[in-house]
C-alpha cells in the first residue's frame, strides 16, 4: 500500500501517491498499529479496508454460488419433481383444452366461492392470486356470405399468460404462450402452445384431464353437424356444431333422397374396393335446380344421417384462387362432405378469361375446377356435393366418374312434395286429410302441380319448395290460411 512512484514525480501518478499516502495517514491516527508480528499476513489481516473488501468479495461469491445453486436445484427439481405437457396451435387437443378448461374454471370459481370459509391455506393463496380466469380471450368466428351477410360467433377462452387450476388434488399450472415472432404464414395467426406443469407424482392426471377434455368436445358435437368454412388456406369450424337436420324433414320428388342417401352409404362401405383396384376413392354429386328447392337443406341433412360434417365453400367468393381451392380439397377433415356451392361460377370465368385474352383474376377457373376435382389421389375418401343454380352453364367435361359421378335435379314441386311438405306442417290436425286433398287441388287449379295422371299443361308454372314452406310457415295450424293464400305462390315463380 506503500506509494512506491518516485515522490518528487511531476503530474498524475504523484497527486495520486499523494492522496494515497493522506489516506494512510489518517487511517494510521484513527486506528492504533497493529500488535502483530509485523509479517505480510498480519499487516494485510490488521487492514481494515483489505479485510472489508475482502468479506464483500467473499459475500459475492457465497452469494453467486448460493444462487447458482438454488438455480441448479430448481432446474433438478423441474427435471426430477415437475412434469411438462406441451400442446401447440395446430393439435386438435388446443381448442378442446381451452374450452373444457373455460368450463372447468367456472365450475371451480362456483364451488371455491359457496366454499370459501372453509377452504384451505393453498386455495386461498390461490383464489387471492387467480381468482378464477383474469385473462381471458375472446374467439371469434366470423363468416361472409355470399349475400353479403356477416354472421359472428364469440366464445370466451383463457388468454396468454400464466394460470393455475386445480385438478383432482394436483395444482396444474398453465402457461398460454404467444409469440410475437414466429406466425403461422398461412393464416397470419400468431404461433401458440399451452404448457402445462405438474409434480411428477400427478403425471397420471393428465391422462384424465385431456380424456375429459375430449369426452366434453365429443359430447358438445354428440348429435350435431359442424359446419366449416375456409379461412385463408385452411378450414374453419364455423361456430358452434349445430343440431343435425332429419333427412325427412327435406322432401325431395320421390325416390330421389333415397337413391342419393344409397348411393353415398354404398360408397361409404366401398373403401377396400377402390383400394383393391388403385381407384382414388372419391365420389362427386351434382344437386342442380333454382334456388330454394332444397339443395343445400339435403346436404345438410345428408351429413347429419351419415354424422359426418360438412366443408362448405362458394366459387363465387372473391379471392378463390384455383391454387387454394386445389390446396383446400386436399386438407379437408375427416368424415366431412364438402359442398362446393355455384359451381358454374368457375364456368363464367372461363368466358371472362378468353374474352380478357389470358387474363386471370382472382377467381377459381375453369380448369382450375377441373383440376382440384382429379387432384392428387391421396388414400383418403372424397365425398363432393357441387350445386348449381345455372346448369346450362356447366361444361359436359365436369361430368366425369370420379369428378361427378351422379347428377341429381332438384326441380318444381311435385303433387308429390306438396302432400309430403303439407304432412309435416298440419299433419297432426288434418286427420282426415280432407284439407291437404283442398290445397292439392286448389295448387293444380292453378297450373302450378301436375294433374293425378302427371299431366301438366304449362310447365313453366312452377313454384318452389321454399315458397311452400314460407307459406306454412305464415299460416302456421291455419289451414285454411294456407289454401285461401295458395295464389300468392303464383308470385314466386322463376326460371331455371
Ligand atoms: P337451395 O340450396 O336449393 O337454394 P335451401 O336448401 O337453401 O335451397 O332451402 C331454402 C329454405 O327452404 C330452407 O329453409 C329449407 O328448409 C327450405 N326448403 C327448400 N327446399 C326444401 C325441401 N325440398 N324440403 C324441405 N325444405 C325445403
Amino acid at each position: 500500500m506503500e506509494p512506491n512512484g518516485p515522490s518528487n514525480a511531476q503530474g498524475l501518478s504523484s497527486s495520486v501517491d499523494l492522496i494515497l499516502q493522506q489516506r494512510k495517514d489518517a487511517t494510521a491516527t484513527a486506528v492504533p498499529p497493529p500488535s502483530g508480528d509485523g509479517s505480510l499476513w498480519s499487516q494485510l489481516t490488521s487492514n481494515p479496508l483489505f479485510t472489508a473488501g475482502f468479506g464483500l468479495a467473499g459475500l459475492g461469491a457465497g452469494l453467486g454460488l448460493a444462487q447458482k445453486g438454488v438455480r441448479h436445484g430448481a432446474a433438478l427439481i423441474r427435471r426430477r419433481m415437475l412434469v411438462d405437457v406441451e400442446i401447440s396451435i395446430k393439435d386438435d387437443s388446443y381448442p378442446w383444452f381451452l374450452n373444457w378448461m373455460t368450463l372447468y374454471q367456472q365450475a371451480q370459481m362456483g364451488s371455491a366461492q359457496s366454499a370459501a370459509s372453509r377452504s384451505g391455506f393453498m386455495e386461498r393463496v390461490l383464489q387471492k392470486f387467480t381468482p378464477g380466469m383474469r385473462h381471458l380471450s375472446i374467439q371469434t368466428q366470423k363468416i361472409e356470405h355470399a349475400n353479403g351477410a356477416i354472421h359472428a360467433h364469440f366464445a370466451l377462452v383463457p388468454g396468454p399468460g400464466k394460470h393455475v387450476l386445480r385438478y383432482k388434488n394436483a395444482f396444474v399450472f398453465v402457461n398460454r404462450m404467444r409469440e410475437s415472432k414466429s406466425q403461422d404464414l398461412q393464416t397470419g395467426r400468431p404461433w401458440e402452445t399451452i404448457t402445462l406443469t405438474t409434480l411428477y407424482a400427478h403425471r397420471h392426471i393428465f391422462e384424465d384431464l385431456f380424456r375429459e377434455a375430449h369426452a366434453y368436445a365429443a359430447k358438445s358435437h354428440e348429435g350435431k353437424t359442424s359446419i366449416y368454412n375456409s379461412w385463408g388456406t385452411e378450414w374453419r369450424q364455423f361456430g358452434q356444431p349445430r343440431r343435425k337436420r332429419p333427412l325427412d324433414s327435406v322432401i325431395l320428388d320421390e325416390g330421389v333422397k333415397e337413391r342419393v342417401v344409397e348411393d353415398v352409404k354404398d360408397f361409404i362401405s366401398s373403401a377396400k374396393w377402390y383400394h383393391e383396384r388403385g381407384i382414388p376413392y372419391r365420389r362427386g354429386y351434382l344437386l342442380y335446380g333454382p334456388p330454394g328447392t332444397g339443395k343445400s337443406s339435403f346436404i345438410q341433412a345428408l351429413a347429419g344421417e351419415l354424422d359426418y360434417d360438412i366443408a362448405i365453400l362458394n366459387l363465387s367468393e372473391r379471392g378463390l384462387t384455383d391454387d387454394r381451392l386445389n390446396h383446400l380439397l386436399t386438407i379437408v377433415p375427416n368424415r366431412t362432405l364438402v359442398l362446393l356451392e355455384d359451381v358454374d361460377a368457375a364456368f363464367a370465368n372461363r368466358r371472362l378469361q378468353s374474352d380478357a385474352d389470358g387474363y386471370r383474376g382472382a377467381n377459381v377457373t375453369f380448369s382450375g375446377l377441373l383440376n382440384a376435382l382429379d387432384g392428387v389421389a391421396s388414400a383418403e375418401e372424397r365425398i363432393i356435393f357441387l350445386t348449381t343454380n345455372h346448369v346450362e352453364r356447366l361444361d359436359e367435361a365436369l361430368v366425369r366418374p370420379g369428378r361427378v359421378d351422379m347428377t341429381v335435379r332438384l326441380g318444381e314441386v311435385t303433387r308429390y312434395q306438396v302432400g309430403h311438405l303439407w304432412d309435416r306442417f298440419y299433419g297432426e290436425i288434418d286427420e282426415s286429410g280432407t284439407h291437404r286433398q283442398a290445397f292439392i287441388d286448389r295448387l293444380q287449379e292453378l297450373g302450378l302441380i301436375e294433374d293425378e295422371n302427371g299431366s301438366k299443361p304449362d310447365r313453366s308454372k312452377t313454384t318452389s319448395t321454399a315458397a311452400l314452406q314460407g307459406l306454412f310457415l305464415y299460416n302456421k295450424g291455419n289451414m285454411e290460411g294456407a289454401i285461401a293464400m295458395a295464389e300468392a305462390l303464383t308470385q314466386t315463380l322463376h326460371s331455371e
